[in-house]
């Protein structure tokens, strides 16, 4: 008789470019890190300290298709750059805080935008609008010894061909050292930890049938339809 009493579960992964795999711990998110994705959101991008939200580990999907989620009306992508971390960060200090990284990812922050507005009313947790299943689309992970640290690319996303968000990693409000900074100081950051690090403008809604592509300059792709 085995000592477990259901099957443990597989762990999440992401591929790396190259064909191996990075075992997906946990992911944390990064709210309104630029400006003026912060001011379409109706919020004030002056430097406030960053706030974290998170999504289950195996929300992540490395797929060409991705499942409309249930229970929504309002499923909006979000384009983000995604950090990787390869080595524990506790605490760390600023000109530390990127040797603590792996690599990097094109990743999109799958929303049901409805339920989020709808939580920001009755001032809910944000759960059940940003970790449903399969809400972290995300492609390859490049390893910094191929990407470098990326900040100064693009970061684009497209729907059905057409340009929805461009935008700058240099426009993020909190680089990606600052990022685990604060993060570091809230959480144990260990190996297998993602951080989706933010969007820029132009997000928007989605419908069954999709065909999503988004890229980080210098770092990767991730491309999936809704189905
Ligand atoms: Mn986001």
């Amino acid at each position: 008789m085995s000592e477990w009493v259901i099957d443990p579960v597989a762990l999440p992964t992401v591929p790396v470019a190259g064909g191996r795999k990075f075992p997906v711990r946990r992911i944390f998110c990064v709210g309104r890190n630029y400006a003026a994705h912060a001011r379409e959101m109706g919020a004030d991008p002056d430097r406030e300290p960053p706030f974290f939200f998170t999504k289950p580990a195996d929300a992540v999907i490395s797929s060409d298709r991705v499942p409309y989620p249930t229970a929504t009306r309002a499923l909006h992508f979000e384009m983000e750059l995604v950090v990787a971390i390869g080595r524990e960060a506790q605490s760390v200090a600023a000109t530390q805080a990127l040797d603590h990284v792996y690599g990097y990812a094109a990743g999109v922050d799958l929303t049901r935008r409805d339920l989020q507005d709808e939580a920001k009313s009755l001032r809910r947790p944000w759960d059940m609008s940003k970790g449903f299943d399969a809400s972290a689309p995300i492609g390859p992970i490049t390893p910094i010894a191929v990407s470098g640290h990326p900040s100064h690319g693009k970061i684009t996303l497209s729907v059905d061909g057409v340009i929805k968000q461009s935008g700058h990693l240099a426009d993020m409000i909190w680089p990606v050292p600052d990022i685990i900074v604060f993060l570091s100081k809230l959480v144990t950051l260990m190996p297998g930890d993602l951080i989706f690090t933010g969007t820029p403008d132009g997000v928007g809604a989605v419908e069954r049938g999709s065909r999503i592509h988004g890229s980080v300059e210098g770092v990767g792709a991730v491309s999936f339809e809704l189905v």
